[in-house]
């Protein structure tokens, strides 16, 4: 569609970031782009609508920058989902195997409650460990998931299938797949 077209070409390709043999799919032009900006929070809105999500759950730190907007776009309340140390109150904190060792997530645990529908919103689902660890800390927080909505899907690297799992039935929606 001209939605796609116009998302996927205000992505730049940056080669051997952060090491050599990655190419980097950096967002900052779309951001950059009031047009795609706006595109793209609707298009993510729409489906925290049709998923019928009462919270927009964002991942640090892209996650911020594009649930933040699709919450207010949506009517909905926003969470941050923060790497390990940065949340000040009392935290629900979730592990997850990375190549080369592990890394922590953490929630404000009064902010989710068992009345909420959570769509977690993040930029790319790459091998798929953040999202499924966000998934599983939403849970554990008493809430329910409605789903996970992405910019970018790179399906090389088989995200999907390690999310799918935890998802348990919901939804995994990338407008893009790379
Ligand atoms: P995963 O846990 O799926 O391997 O990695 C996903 C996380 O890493 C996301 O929070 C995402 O922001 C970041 N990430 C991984 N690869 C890329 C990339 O090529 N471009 C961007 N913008 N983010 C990436």
């Amino acid at each position: 569609t001209d939605t796609t077209e116009l998302l996927l070409s205000r992505i730049r390709d940056v080669a051997d970031h952060p090491e050599p043999g990655v190419v980097f799919k950096d967002i900052t032009p779309l951001l950059a782009d009031p047009v795609a900006f706006a595109a793209l929070t609707d298009a993510l809105a729409e489906i925290a609508g049709r998923t019928g999500a009462t919270k927009i759950v964002g991942l640090e730190a892209r996650g911020f920058i594009l649930g933040a907007p699709v919450a207010l776009r949506a009517g909905l309340g926003f969470i941050p989902v923060r790497k390990a140390g940065k949340l000040p109150g009392a935290t629900l904190a979730q592990s997850y195997d990375l190549e080369y060792g592990s890394a922590e997530i953490e929630v404000h645990a009064e902010d989710l409650s068992a009345a909420d529908r959570v769509l977690v919103v993040d930029d790319v689902l790459a091998t798929g460990g953040t999202a499924e660890a966000s998934v599983q800390l939403i849970r554990r927080a008493g809430a329910e998931v409605v789903g996970v909505a992405v910019l970018m899907e790179l399906g090389f690297l088989g995200g999907r299938a390690r999310l799918e799992p935890a998802l348990a039935g919901a939804p995994l929606e990338a407008l893009l797949q790379i």
